[in-house]
């Protein structure tokens, strides 16, 4: 790993965990079994809209068991809203049922273990132990911390997975959560996807902005 990558992943981390010391995850939820739910039906929608399904749906199910034990075509009616719902309903329930059958109602705290049960990819897994437990297991690469990191200048990779190797060499492991949720911010912020906003970032002496087009 040349150290000028390092040196860049540290002014990176320095200015975003300046500008954004309360960066945390945005979906609602009161343990990290809800924190799972609402991870599988993040994919391809906005937290927002995943808080607002998350609101309703938990006074319904209230445990692993409820979820586990929901009708197929009833819970799929529930999380609609949230697109993909065919899958995300057959997922929410697999997983439901695993943790109550293989693991008596409890998560498992290894990744390992977690990447196994349905509809969790090593993404939901990190954000799981990350923010669940507070357990630095990865980096979690979502679509705003793979285009940051590429625009940034910290890898060129496409793939998430390859991404998070090269991010968890280049940052110290107490640094990984934060930096998913600062980089998660900053995306959604001033980093956008379209039309980054370069000259409101503070990061815009020192970011090659790697494929950006046009900007603001
Ligand atoms: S300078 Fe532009 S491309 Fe680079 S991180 Fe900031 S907003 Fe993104």
């Amino acid at each position: 790993m040349p150290n000028t990558l390092k040196q860049q992943a540290k002014r990176v981390t320095q200015v975003l965990f300046k500008t954004y010391p309360e960066a945390t995850c945005a979906l609602t939820h009161a343990n990290p079994f809800q924190l799972a739910v609402a991870t599988i039906l993040s994919a391809q929608c906005t937290d927002e809209r995943v808080n607002i399904v998350t609101k309703d749906l938990f006074k319904k199910y209230k445990t692993p068991r409820a979820f586990a034990s929901a009708e197929l075509a009833e819970l799929e009616q529930d999380v609609k809203s949230t697109g993909f719902y065919h899958n995300k309903a057959k997922s929410i329930k697999g997983f439901a049922q695993a943790i109550v059958e293989e693991f008596r109602g409890q998560i498992p705290q290894d990744i390992d273990m977690l990447v196994k049960l349905p509809g969790i990819g090593r993404k939901t897994a990190n954000v799981i132990l990350g923010t669940g437990f507070g357990m630095p297991t990865g980096v979690v690469v979502d679509t705003h911390v793979q285009r940051l990191s590429q625009r940034l200048g910290l890898t060129e990779e496409e793939d998430a997975v390859k991404i998070e190797r090269e991010l968890m060499e280049l940052l110290p492991e107490k640094e990984w959560i934060q930096f998913s949720h600062a980089m998660i911010w900053h995306g959604r912020q001033i980093c956008i996807a379209r039309k980054p906003k370069c000259s409101a970032c503070p990061m815009q002496n020192f970011c090659p902005k790697v494929g950006v087009k046009g900007f603001e």
